[in-house]
């Protein structure tokens, strides 16, 4: 299948969130995996040593991760990984309750045919990173495929809001998910992608709604964490 030049700017656009530090891909997929708790120091030189890499690649990945709003920076006292409060994972998931049914009506009444073509591509590499069990590649994607909701529905303002939240909640999600069924279940997107492709606004807004309510639902935040494993353990789990 070849890609008309809306769907490269597409795969363009996914492919500069991914940021080409060994540190940032590591630590984040660690994160998202849930290797790394929240609140664990992330020391410069031990990173350094692990990924075999300058100092200044370890402190230009965590600024990027920072951005992601995975990593807390703290002058004088480093860097640590995110700890969002139970408030603000309620907090992150009311604001995309009420931003995404919106976008997702939106996308309904804007999409094409070759945005329907992105959204199934991206859908099928979800499906594919379930199965193999990548669960932070598939967390990844899945917050990524709203974003890509919010692209089509070309709100600008509010893409960029939606972007922000998505990647607060897949450290979210991360931490505080309790069920073992998949989070974002591919069943509920090819829904929403059926209901833009038919350009029906008022099922793709409902979907959208139902979708989040589940996902919130889904938290509990009364998690403690035990561990008193080392840095470099945690990393190489
Ligand atoms: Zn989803």
């Amino acid at each position: 299948m070849s890609m008309t030049q809306q769907e490269a700017d597409f795969a363009s656009r996914i492919e500069a969130d991914f940021v080409q530090n060994p540190v940032y891909t590591g630590v984040e997929q660690a994160i998202l995996e849930q290797r790394l708790p929240p609140g664990t120091r992330l020391a410069e030189t031990d990173l350094a040593e692990f990924y075999g890499v300058s100092r200044t690649i370890v402190r230009s990945g965590l600024q990027a991760l920072a951005h992601s709003h995975l990593v807390t920076l703290r002058p004088n006292r480093g860097a640590s990984v995110a700890n969002p409060s139970p408030r603000e994972a309620r907090e992150v998931f009311e604001a995309r309750e009420l931003l995404e049914p919106r976008s997702a009506r939106e996308a309904a009444l804007h999409a094409n045919r070759s945005d329907i073509r992105a959204l199934r591509r991206h859908a099928q590499e979800e499906h594919d990173a379930m199965s193999r069990n990548e669960s932070g590649r598939a967390l990844r994607l899945s917050g990524r495929f709203h974003v890509m909701i919010a692209q089509i529905a070309n709100q600008r303002t509010i893409a960029g809001m939606i972007e922000n939240l998505v990647s607060r909640s897949s450290l979210i999600i991360a931490l505080y998910w309790t069920r073992s069924s998949t989070r974002c279940d591919e069943s509920c997107h090819n829904a929403l992608i059926d209901a833009i492709e038919r350009n029906d606004a008022d099922e793709a807004e409902e979907l959208m709604r139902s979708h989040l309510v589940e996902l919130h639902s889904a938290l509990r935040f009364d998690v403690t964490d035990t561990s008193n494993l080392t840095l470099k353990d945690m990393l190489s789990q």
